[in-house]
C-alpha cells in the first residue's frame, strides 16, 4: 500500500469544499503518520480504546472523529479530546454529550446519524425520529453540543442507482432540516456521506465530508 500515493489519488477526485476523514480504524499508528506526513489531519475511529491510544501516541493537532456507534459510558473517554462525534443516533447519546463535554466546559460538534439504507442492521434514527428529535426541541438548550450536519451510510450493494436515491434522500432530507430547525444557524452544514465503494457518487449527490478508509490504507485485518 501505498499510502500517500493512495491519499493523493482521492484528494485529485475531490473538491476543495469536500472535507476527507481518513478512517483508520483497525490501522497501525505508522500508518497514519505516513497519512500525516502527507499532510491529513482529520482522522476517523471507531472504537473508543483504539482512539484513545492513538490520541496519545501521535500529533496533537489531529482532528480525530468519532464516527462508530458510541456506548453512552464510553462517552466520557472521548470528549475531553474529540474534535467531532459522527454518529449521535438518540436523545440519550446526546444528553450524554451535553453533560460530559460541560465537565470539560468544551463545545463538542455532532452530527446526527440517518438510517435510509435497506439492511436492518445499520443504526442510526430514521427520518421521522430525526424530525421528532428536533421538533421536541431540547436540543436547543443543550449548550455544549453543537449539531453540525448530517452523517448516513449507503446500502452495501452493487446498484448504483440504489445508493444514488439514498444520498439523495439524505440531501433532501437535510435540506428540509435546514430550513426548519437550523435556517439561522450558520454551523449546521456538513453531509457526511460517502466511503471508498462510493464517495464519488456521494459528492455528486452533495456530499461535503466523506469518510474514506480502505481506499487509503487497504482492507483492514480485524
Ligand atoms: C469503516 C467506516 C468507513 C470507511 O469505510 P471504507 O469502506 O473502508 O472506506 C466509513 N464510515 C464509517 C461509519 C465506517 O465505520
Amino acid at each position: 500500500m501505498n499510502i500517500q500515493k493512495n491519499l493523493l489519488h482521492i484528494k485529485e477526485q475531490l473538491p476543495d469544499d469536500v472535507t476527507l476523514v481518513a478512517v483508520s480504524k483497525f490501522h497501525p499508528k505508522e500508518e497514519l503518520l505516513q497519512a500525516y506526513e502527507a499532510g491529513q489531519r482529520v482522522f476517523g475511529e471507531s472504537h473508543e480504546q483504539e482512539l484513545a491510544a492513538k490520541h496519545e501516541a501521535l500529533p496533537d493537532d489531529i482532528k480525530w472523529h468519532f464516527i462508530g456507534h458510541l456506548q453512552t459510558n464510553k462517552v466520557k473517554y472521548i470528549v475531553p479530546y474529540v474534535s467531532m462525534i459522527e454518529a449521535v443516533d438518540s436523545l440519550r447519546l446526546l444528553r450524554e454529550i451535553e453533560k460530559q463535554a460541560a465537565k470539560h466546559d468544551r463545545v463538542v460538534p455532532v452530527l446526527l446519524e440517518l438510517h435510509i439504507a435497506q439492511e436492518a442492521t445499520k443504526y442510526g434514527l430514521t427520518l421521522d425520529d430525526c424530525r421528532t428529535l428536533l421538533a421536541d426541541g431540547e436540543w436547543r438548550s443543550m449548550e455544549h453540543v453543537s449539531i453540525q450536519g448530517l452523517m448516513m451510510m449507503a446500502s452495501f450493494v452493487d446498484d448504483e442507482a440504489q445508493i444514488r436515491s439514498e444520498f439523495l434522500t439524505a440531501k433532501a432530507f437535510f435540506d428540509e432540516v435546514k430550513r426548519d430547525f437550523f435556517a439561522d444557524d450558520d454551523r449546521f452544514r456538513i453531509r457526511s456521506w460517502g466511503m471508498s465503494d462510493d464517495f464519488p457518487i456521494a459528492v455528486e449527490c452533495g456530499s461535503t465530508m466523506v469518510r474514506v478508509g480502505t481506499s487509503i490504507f487497504g482492507p483492514r485485518v480485524y
